[in-house]
């Protein structure tokens, strides 16, 4: 791996980036990677996250590998957006500091545009708001009112989560044949502000709950203010329910736990869900209809989209509401095709990035001008 990082255009994660820039700043300790995957359709929006890799390498390929996922989901979400990610090296609980936020504010401008930060793991509204003093390349920090009706932040957690509620009950009406999902039986991994809102959204439409978080109290809040069960942690992705629904963290479908899986349908937020893409096949060989994460988990960067290009609530909901569709073409082209949903996502993202639209030119030079 040593002589790969060193060649960075033979770097095992490369996939054609355009656009790889390395920041530092002795000043404030700043040091941070900005990656363009691809901006056919527009420029490239993606998350901020700063994070203690242990490595140069280990950073360059987490960067590396969560630009190009943006490029894929902002893509198959037909949005005028392209993909990027930056992340900063450093402990956010112990090395975060305005001026270096300011600092990462300062280098963002410098890019012209051409990718625009939100949050991510390590960074908040706050920061991206400190960021936000010296360009306006920065996404996510708006208070408006959210899709819902509600009042929003920017946080774009609500939004990711009625995104993964409506793609789960195409998974349900395509696999179980059913319309509602009253009794449907659903166990969720991890509920943080994605998987408890998901669990809301469930319970409302008459869904038995059971869940499993690392945290107490955000299982104590499930459990008192939703009626869920707890469920042990290793029992989680196992247990005799209609859906599972990952929402904590990635690689949890893996050689381990595929094979224990009882539920016919995976449906859940979390990034990277498969450990390789080999188990996208092998959940297809189980029977287990896979709902590939970078399309049901698009609602958070619809709304990131939305609130730069300054729209109605409702024109965000009815965007969020077409994952539904997305999910259930490439359901339907897996059934005919016999090959697995995941393969089915990329190569149906990448006719939509691969070809240049006229419309994608003028809708990135609207975008940069609503900075
Ligand atoms: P979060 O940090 O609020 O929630 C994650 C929850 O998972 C936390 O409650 C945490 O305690 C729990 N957790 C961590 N490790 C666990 C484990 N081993 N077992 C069970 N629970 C565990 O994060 P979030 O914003 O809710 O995001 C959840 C997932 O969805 C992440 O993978 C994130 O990348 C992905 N995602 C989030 C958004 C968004 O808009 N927030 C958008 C797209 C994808």
């Amino acid at each position: 791996m040593g002589e790969d990082f060193t060649m960075l255009f033979s770097h095992p994660e490369f996939d054609n980036h355009e656009h790889l820039s390395f920041f530092c700043d002795p000043e404030t300790g700043l040091k941070a990677i900005v990656a363009i995957h691809n901006t056919s359709r527009g420029p490239a929006l993606g998350g901020c996250r700063m994070f203690p890799y242990a490595s140069d390498e280990e950073a360059v390929r987490d960067v590396l590998r969560l630009s190009r996922g943006m490029t894929y989901k902002s893509a198959l979400a037909n949005l005028d957006l392209g993909g990027g990610k930056s992340v900063i090296i450093g402990d956010p609980r112990k090395q975060k500091t305005e001026a270096l936020m300011e600092a990462m504010g300062r280098h963002l401008e410098s890019l012209g545009g051409q990718y625009i930060a939100a949050e991510d793991s390590g960074t908040s509204v706050p920061d991206l708001k400190v960021m936000g003093r010296h360009t306006s390349h920065v996404a996510g920090i708006a208070s408006r009112t959210g899709f819902d009706g509600n009042p929003s932040n920017g946080d774009p957690s609500p939004a990711t989560a009625y995104g993964t509620f409506i793609g789960l009950k195409a998974a349900v009406k395509h696999k179980l044949g059913r319309d509602d999902l009253n009794g449907l039986k659903v166990a969720i991994q991890g509920i943080g502000n994605v998987g408890f809102r998901l669990a809301r959204h469930l319970k409302d439409a008459g869904a038995d709950l059971w869940v499993y978080d690392i945290h107490d109290d955000n299982m104590r809040r499930a459990v008192d203010q939703l009626g869920a069960k707890p469920a042990a942690a290793e029992d989680i992705l196992s247990l005799p329910v209609d859906v599972v629904a990952p929402c904590a963290m990635g690689a949890v479908l893996n050689d381990d736990s595929i094979p224990q899986l009882k539920a016919r349908i995976v449906a859940g937020a979390a990034n990277n869900l498969l450990e390789h893409p080999e188990h996208d096949a092998m959940l297809q060989d189980r029977g287990v209809l896979y709902a590939p994460d970078f399309a049901i988990n698009a609602g958070g960067i619809i709304d990131v989209f939305y609130e730069r290009a300054g729209a109605t609530p409702e024109t965000v909901r009815a965007h969020v509401d077409t994952i539904g569709d997305t999910l259930t073409e490439i359901f339907n082209r897996s059934d005919r095709s016999g090959r697995p949903t995941g393969e089915i996502a990329n190569e149906l993202a990448e006719e939509r990035f691969k070809k240049h639209t006229a419309g994608a030119g003028q809708a990135s030079e609207r975008l940069a001008r609503t900075g």
